[in-house]
């Protein structure tokens, strides 16, 4: 393995092996794997959402397609468990934010809110954030009826056989409303512009789909409840015309995009034109040697919670051999 212990520079300050930044299925695997090849990881787990650790998973209830939990797992249970198994192999966790990141100069500087730490090797693990549309009652109805992710809910009993709507006009739009096909009854796709930005191949599917009805020039105002508080429809406004109509859906789906939460290394560290890191396909590693990004942060496709396990686990595998080979 590489060094077990944090090295010491000249003035006697400790340098760390590996810093982790974030929680999520990412995070935690790295730490895992990192604090099982005796690197010692320090992890900084984020205080945003309330210093409640864990991230995106966090939001949700049932997992019902993360390997090994034949029955399903809450998000809440799964991280815990992961959080668990990456302690009780060393790794330090604090429940901190990292609010800027020194790249440029090896070894690196992280500081936090609390304290400045020096490190060899970053795992950046930060995650992405799902675009909300911020309607009057989204908060009341997330995971009642509102959600970012139809791979993720669309098989849930809230929506099977009902009438769904997607919002967006692009790509992972038109992905979603194509998936959620096979669970509902009827799906409307709602697009602000009079046309889809989404690639030809996809378009044409979604056209050619009896069960998709387009709404173009179309805006979505609220979700609309009934007299059991349960989602019933979507109030939506004809931008041409002005027109407000009600439209019958159990469920709305996000499909506005994403955002990545790179801002600590951008102007450091190679970004793509969304924000997403940049890394060497199939690997982990970043424009930067020695800094390694995974999960959501530099995947824009996938947005799993295995996938980010995965990826940490080669982020943390990566930095051992880059720790190994550079002592
Ligand atoms: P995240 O889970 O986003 O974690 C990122 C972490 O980084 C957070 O802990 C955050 O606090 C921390 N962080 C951010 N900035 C900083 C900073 N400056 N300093 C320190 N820490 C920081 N996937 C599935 O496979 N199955 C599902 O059923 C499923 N359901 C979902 C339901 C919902 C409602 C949502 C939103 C997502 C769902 N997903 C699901 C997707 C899955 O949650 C993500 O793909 C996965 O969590 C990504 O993991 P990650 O480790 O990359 O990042």
């Amino acid at each position: 393995t590489a060094n077990s212990t944090s090295s010491s520079s000249g003035a006697g300050e400790i340098i760390e092996n590996v810093v982790i930044i974030g929680s999520g299925p990412a995070g935690y695997t790295a730490a895992i794997y990192a604090a099982r090849a005796n690197l010692k990881p320090v992890v900084f787990e984020g205080y945003q959402m309330g210093g409640v650790p864990g991230g995106q998973l966090m939001t949700t209830t049932e997992v019902e397609n993360f390997p090994g939990f034949p029955d399903g797992i809450t998000g809440p249970d799964l991280m815990e468990k992961m959080r668990k198994q990456a302690e009780r192999w060393g790794a330090e966790l604090y429940p901190e934010d990292v609010e800027s990141l020194n790249v440029t100069t090896a070894p690196f500087t992280v500081q936090t809110s609390e304290r400045k730490v020096k490190c060899h090797s970053i795992i950046y693990a930060t995650g992405a954030t799902a675009r909300r549309l911020r309607l009057p009652r989204e908060e009341e109805f997330w995971s009642r009826g509102i959600s970012a992710c139809a791979i993720c809910d669309g098989a849930s009993p809230l929506f099977k056989g009902q009438v769904l709507a997607v919002v967006g006009g692009g790509d992972t739009a038109t992905e979603e409303a194509l998936y959620l096909t096979k669970y509902a009854r009827h799906v409307h796709l709602l697009v602000r512009r009079d046309q889809l930005r989404a690639s030809k191949a996809m378009q044409d599917r979604v056209i050619n789909n009896p069960n998709i009805t387009v709404h173009y020039n179309t805006e979505t105002v609220d979700v609309l409840s009934n007299t059991k508080g349960q989602m019933s429809g979507i109030l939506l406004r004809r931008l041409d015309t002005g027109e407000e109509t009600e439209l019958e859906a159990k469920g709305l789906f996000y499909g506005i995009g994403h955002s990545p939460n790179s801002q600590l290394l951008e102007g450091q560290v190679e970004l793509d034109s969304s924000g997403y890191v940049l890394v060497r396909e199939g690997t982990s590693n970043t424009s930067v040697d020695g800094v390694f990004a995974a999960g959501d942060v530099q995947d824009h496709e996938w947005r799993q919670a295995v996938t980010a396990a995965g990826s940490g686990c080669i982020a943390a595998l990566s930095a051992e051999r880059y720790l190994t080979s550079n002592n």
